[in-house]
């Protein structure tokens, strides 16, 4: 059995901590690896940082055209091993072969947009701004910058920051989710072979002392993190106390609102997508299903249709539309949630509790599952299910359905399906949330853009990918300049 090393200056390097907990295939309950857990990595992330900060000294003062040659090639290393990185995925968090796929290519185009940092970091400058003055400005990178990431993505989000960090001149220490560690192990060895010199991509496993560390740490200047909301809250918090720079991305409750003018057929097939793709364990889910006007149910029947056919199973096998649950104590977690909205008064109008899939009865399975009508004054119409779990709930107008969108403590993406202009105007228009879908069930946003959560949703100001990671990761800095000449000397 495995037990996972950290990657620190070069080196594969065992941990101080000796306990060990289990890397479970949460389909087959098989042991993949072993990860070290608890206070002992505080001793991992002091070598780390050490050889971070050190490496930092140096890679700062390189050319920024030549920071980014080894992520060209990092980016055909990542496409000749997207099949055994889709694999690790789909083994160690259980969705689907193609859904581990996309992800990876979602982390490809993060690595292709970072190399325009040379343009995209480019300075300001303004000649004259009084006689014989100018002034310009310069952005230059931090220092070490940390990186804490979650299970559901274990190849896309790092990808949202690193990229970004190492090209603007950081050095990029990572902590990936202790459910899911071997991706980035895999990962980390593809880095080892792109000419990056030692230190400035570091990997420390771990867990909460882990991150403790690193939120202590003094010479750590910046915190990259996605997770749940709960968390988010305390890393901004921390990281803040401690005078870092913090970017917190947290969970969310993905409002959708289908209008009667909505085409039934593709808006139900969008939706299944949305509510069931990565069984439901994406912060872009879609889950309370607000329908406008449907009398006379036709939109409910097409979205239980649709439901009812997909096929829930071992994400390895290629016709699995659906893989588990990520651990046995979320699956629990989600059941008592439907008997929560259940107790609310919802009404199961599919029920995918205690449907094993032939083969694999051991894993963390809970097949689609729809509740009708659930109470707009209970808890569970406020609580992130993060399962395959569709909420549906009727109302008579936009206005009403905005009005519940809008009193949303989460904001990461709000959608609405219509076939009519000036409605999804407006809704994009007034809509509380930092992503939207027009007849889009899954409003991420590609790697040029923001990953724009709003509200609960993000603690920040500049937020994962794009230009917003270019400004996260550097800090500007304002030359005003006078060269004294004959004619600059009169004021
Ligand atoms: P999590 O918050 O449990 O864990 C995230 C990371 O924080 C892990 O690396 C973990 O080791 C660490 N951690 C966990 N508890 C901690 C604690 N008490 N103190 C310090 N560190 C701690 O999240 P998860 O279960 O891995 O991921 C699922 C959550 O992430 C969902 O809520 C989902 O919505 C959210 N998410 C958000 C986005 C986004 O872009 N907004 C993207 C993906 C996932």
């Amino acid at each position: 059995m495995e037990k996972l090393t950290n990657y620190i200056n070069g080196q594969w390097v065992g941990s101080k901590e000796n306990h060990l907990i289990d890397v479970l295939n949460p389909a087959t309950q098989e042991i993949l690896a072993k990860v070290p857990l608890g206070k002992g990595t505080a001793q991992d992330v002091e070598k780390a940082v050490a050889s971070s900060y050190e490496a930092y000294r140096s890679w700062s003062q390189v050319p920024v055209i030549q920071r980014v040659q080894p992520l060209f090639r990092l980016k055909s290393l990542l496409e000749e091993n997207q099949e055994d990185l889709a694999r690790t995925i789909t083994m160690e968090c259980g969705k689907t072969l193609a859904e581990s796929r996309g992800e990876l290519q979602r982390a490809i185009e993060n690595v292709e947009t970072a190399c325009a940092t040379p343009v995209l970091m480019q300075s300001e400058f303004s000649e004259n701004i009084a006689r014989g003055v100018d002034e310009f400005m310069i952005r230059q990178p931090l220092g070490v910058c940390a990186c804490i990431a979650p299970f559901n993505f274990p190849g896309m989000i790092p990808f949202w920051f690193l990229p970004y960090a190492i090209a603007c001149g950081n050095t990029f220490l990572l902590k990936p989710s202790e459910k899911v560690p071997l991706t980035m192990q895999k990962v980390m060895g593809l880095i080892e072979k792109i000419g990056l010199p030692e230190g400035v991509i570091n990997m420390v496993h771990g867990g909460k002392d882990t991150v403790d560390a690193l939120l202590e740490h003094p010479l750590i200047k910046a915190i990259s993190f996605v997770g749940s909301t709960d968390v988010a809250r305390y890393i901004y918090a921390k990281g803040a106390a401690n005078g870092k720079r913090v970017q917190a991305q947290g969970g969310a409750k993905n409002p959708v609102v289908v209008l009667p003018d909505a085409d039934i057929e593709v808006t139900s097939k969008i939706i299944t997508d949305s509510v069931y793709g990565c069984a439901g364990q994406r912060c872009l889910a879609a889950s309370t299903i607000i329908t406008v006007g449907d009398q006379n149910g036709t939109i409910k029947e097409a979205l239980y249709e649709s439901a009812s056919k997909r096929l829930t199973g071992y994400g390895l096998e290629e016709k699995v539309d659906m893989g588990p649950l990520i651990s046995q104590a979320s699956k629990e977690r989600v059941e008592k949630l439907i008997q929560k909205g259940i107790s609310e008064g919802a009404k199961v109008l599919l029920d995918g509790r205690n449907g094993p899939v032939a083969g694999y009865e051991k894993g963390n399975f809970i097949k689609p599952t729809i509740l009708e009508n659930l109470n707009l004054e209970g808890e569970l119409i406020k609580t992130e299910i993060f399962g395959p779990v569709m909420s549906l709930v009727k109302m008579d107008s936009i206005d009403d359905a905005l009005q519940f969108i809008n009193g949303n403590n989460y904001g990461n993406m709000a959608c609405l399906f219509t076939s009519s202009g000036a409605h999804a105007r407006r809704f994009r228009n007034e809509a509380n949330a930092g992503n939207i879908g027009i007849n889009i069930g899954v409003a991420a946003p590609m790697a040029q853009f923001p990953f724009s959560g709003w509200n609960d949703s993000f603690f920040g100001d500049l937020h994962g990918q794009g230009r917003h990671a270019i400004e996260f990761f550097t800090q500007t800095k304002v030359t005003v300049e006078r060269w004294l000449q004959e004619w600059t000397r009169k004021f």
